[in-house]
């Protein structure tokens, strides 16, 4: 048996020490990596280091630093906790590992750079604390989530739960945009507006709604119908991620057009009756190598399954295009679901994969969708390069059939 102080001193001669001195002088500046405390992370830590609390370094470490020959620096307050993981490090086969002789105190004491991370207030951990306790979304998730931009088009059935849930979520600044103003026939399933905001504008009675909801959100409105005129203007506001719940071809052309050109992914939904269904596009190239974005494009776009708009006959017509009232409260969901996972990057997207419900069986079926490099905007060549505003055939027909 030995005592703490033997089994510090023993650790001491066999793994290697760094001075604050030294390792800040490093011209190939290794990894910080941080054992301390959440309470102690927040006081402040070294500019780029990466958080992992001693109790979870075995069980996180590797998922987060996967490069096993990294030159890793690892610090605590003093450098004495970092010695013991230090050596867990390299028992879990870490090749370049030093601790940090003095810790952050050292650090801070010889004037070397600090980071105040920021962190939620007190009301804002209450608000969310449910967010906070699952370890993928924590304080780190919820500040993504606060930071994050998601533009809405259409404040109606799929808009309505869709902003309704980002919103009690925190994401911090959702766009909406619809022309409409609010009819008695949108009250049986479009839950973002009353019997009071009858004849009111979709845009102020969303804003109205969401703000009431959660005063951590900024709503910016758009009260105007998505054309080839406006649409650059209106994506150029800045937006993580785009919630299609337009109720119309020519609108869902547009947006995913605009979204190809401006790289923002989509999570597509419609609703037809009884059936709906939701998937992600995502326009943006895998990263590569270089970083420098010419990877391939992970998914389709909405162009590679429908190239052009259905012909007006195929179309459902205006008077057949009815809903279940709760239907859209699925979709939408759904559509919410999507746009948290690519603001958090956690889990799996529908990328490439359209999820169908039935309410009727009721039930889920996952269809594989793939890009079509022939795709006339996101292919290899495409051959459509400016907007087009369609005619509109019916304003209730955005459902297609897929293949
Ligand atoms: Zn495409």
């Amino acid at each position: 048996m030995s005592s703490y102080r033997e089994l510090l001193r023993r650790l001491r001669d066999e793994i290697d020490e760094v001075s604050v001195a030294k390792a800040a002088g490093t011209a190939d500046q290794p990894l910080y990596l941080d054992v301390r405390e959440q309470d102690e992370w927040v006081e402040g830590h070294i500019p780029g280091a990466l958080h992992v609390p001693r109790g979870n370094l075995e069980s996180r470490v590797e998922q987060l630093v996967p490069d096993h020959e990294r030159p890793i620096v690892v610090y605590c307050a003093g450098g004495n906790r970092s010695v013991f993981a230090a050596r867990t490090l390299e028992e879990l086969g870490y090749e370049r590992v030093a601790s940090l002789s003095g810790g952050f105190t050292d650090w801070k004491r010889n004037g070397f750079p600090v980071q105040l991370p920021r962190s939620l207030d007190p009301e804002r951990r209450a608000r969310y604390s449910r967010h906070l306790l699952i370890p993928e979304v924590g304080e780190e998730g919820q500040l993504k989530l606060l930071d994050a931009r998601v533009l809405l088009v259409g404040a109606g059935g799929l808009g309505s739960p869709a902003s309704l849930y980002l919103a009690a979520a925190g994401v911090g600044r959702l766009g909406i945009v619809d022309e409409d103003v609010v009819d008695a026939s949108n009250l049986q399933r479009q839950v973002l507006h009353t019997t009071e905001s009858l004849g009111r504008s979709k845009v102020d009675s969303a804003t109205a709604t969401l703000q009431a909801l959660n005063p951590d959100v900024e709503v910016v409105g758009y009260q105007e119908r998505l054309t080839s005129e406006n649409v650059d203007r209106i994506l150029a506001d800045g937006w993580d991620v785009i919630v299609d719940g337009a109720d119309n071809f020519p609108t869902r052309y547009l947006v995913n057009d605009a979204s190809v050109w401006h790289e923002i992914p989509v999570v597509h939904g419609s609703i037809f009756r009884f059936e709906g269904q939701v998937t992600v596009f995502d326009p943006r190239r895998a990263a590569d190598g270089d970083g420098n974005g010419s990877g391939e494009r992970t998914g389709p776009c909405y162009r590679c399954l429908f190239p052009t708009p259905p012909p007006p006959e195929l179309a459902p017509s205006c008077a057949e295009g009815g809903v279940l009232g709760v239907l859209p409260g699925i979709i939408g969901s759904l559509q919410a679901n999507e746009a948290l996972k690519l603001v958090l990057g956690v889990g799996d997207p529908l990328v490439g994969r359209l999820l169908l419900f039935d309410a009727l069986q009721p039930g889920f079926t996952e269809v594989a969708v793939r890009r079509d490099p022939a795709c006339p905007v996101c292919g290899d060549e495409p051959t459509i390069s400016e907007y087009i505003d369609y005619v509109e055939f019916c304003s209730r027909g955005a459902h297609a059939p897929m293949p």
